[in-house]
């Protein structure tokens, strides 16, 4: 059986959803319950509301493409992340986003588990794949960069830089678009040279996270790989492209209102949701492809991004959820977002 093409709108943007399994601490009897059926055929996830009477509809939701809970890290990368890092390879620009409510798998996904070669994630998939591709041509040269940063309470980190607290500024440039002033930008050679960039800004990351506990889940965390490739034409002049590759860690979509935060915690809350709501705008505007106008300038996030996000670029939208009856609420709200992203 062949996966049908369900994305009719737009082919720059494809919205998959991943449900990662019960875990361990899932102990209730509402939290072994499982809510979610998967069609991986169909591209359908179907959730049902365990406290509400057995004849309320469920309700159903088609993406391009839904991993169940056995899935492993490979089938996503092969069917959804590979084709846009070809597409990066050759000269466009291309962003894969983890969405979900804290604790469903974004991190999973995007880092995966560093001493398990199985259960590599995204990024570090990303570096073999590209250097893989980049041994194998001949006529071309090639310089690969990476930077990291963080967007926290819309400020700009960069999670490269050892005094790293300051945040860095948005710039718009004829030349390069929109960029953040004095990111660091490490040129790499090999897959262990970009691995030790994603270790030493996943090191700063943490770092963070003795201020404020739970700041990774309050943060968007980006990943950069540029590849700017440059090869003689037939007229014997060079050519150069460049394809830059975004890869985005959200913070949490949990809505923070919920938890009862007061003052600067509410305030946080908000900016948190701004990114998020605003990326939401933006591609279901692209998406919907008859917007004259996409609202890129609402977040630092879509405002960064704006270069890698429709025209030529292509968009993975990757939502994480939970099968467990506990987050019903949560988990049908991120299947709407994501299905707004359609
Ligand atoms: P998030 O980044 O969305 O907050 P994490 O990636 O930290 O969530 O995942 C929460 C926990 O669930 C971690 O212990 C992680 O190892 C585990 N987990 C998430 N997704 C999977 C999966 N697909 N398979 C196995 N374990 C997973
Ligand atoms: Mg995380």
């Amino acid at each position: 059986l062949t996966k049908m093409s369900k994305n009719k709108h737009s082919e720059s943007v494809r919205v998959v959803v991943r449900c990662r399994p019960l875990n361990r601490r899932e102990t209730g009897p509402t939290e072994r319950e499982n809510i979610l059926e998967i069609n991986d055929q169909l591209g359908q996830i179907t959730i049902r509301n365990p406290n509400a009477p057995a004849e309320q509809p469920q309700k159903t939701f088609t993406f391009d493409s839904v991993y169940d809970c056995n899935s492993n890290q490979m089938d996503i990368y092969d069917d959804t992340v590979g084709p846009l890092v070809e597409s990066v390879l050759h000269g466009f620009n291309g962003t894969i986003f983890a969405y979900g409510q804290t604790g469903t798998g974004k991190t999973y996904t995007m880092q995966g588990v560093s001493n398990n070669p199985e259960e590599r994630g995204i990024v570090p998939n990303s570096f073999e794949h590209i250097f893989t591709q980049i041994s194998r041509t001949q006529n071309q040269k090639y310089l690969v960069r990476a930077s990291y940063l963080e967007i926290y309470q819309e400020e700009i980190r960069d999670l490269l830089c050892k005094n790293n607290s300051r945040s860095l500024e948005l710039k718009e440039s004829a030349d390069c678009g929109v960029y953040v002033r004095d990111l660091s930008s490490v040129v790499t050679k090999n897959v262990s040279e970009l691995e030790h960039v994603m270790n030493m800004g996943n090191q700063s990351r943490a770092v963070g996270f003795t201020h404020m506990n739970d700041r990774s889940s309050r943060s968007h965390a980006i990943f950069v790989v540029t590849v700017e490739c440059s090869e003689a034409g037939p007229d014997g002049e060079d050519h150069i492209r460049v394809g830059k590759l975004n890869m985005v860690d959200l913070a949490g979509s949990e809505r923070q209102s919920k938890t009862g935060a007061k003052g600067k915690r509410l305030k946080e809350a908000a900016k948190i949701n701004l990114s998020l709501s605003a990326l939401g705008n933006v591609i279901s505007a692209l998406v919907d492809g008859r917007s004259t106008h996409v609202p890129y300038r609402d977040s630092k996030l879509t405002r960064l991004l704006q270069d890698s996000l429709g025209g030529n670029a292509k968009t993975v939208m990757l939502a994480t959820v939970g099968p467990s009856g506990r987050h019903h609420d949560e988990t049908l709200t991120t299947l709407r977002y994501a299905s707004r992203a359609k």
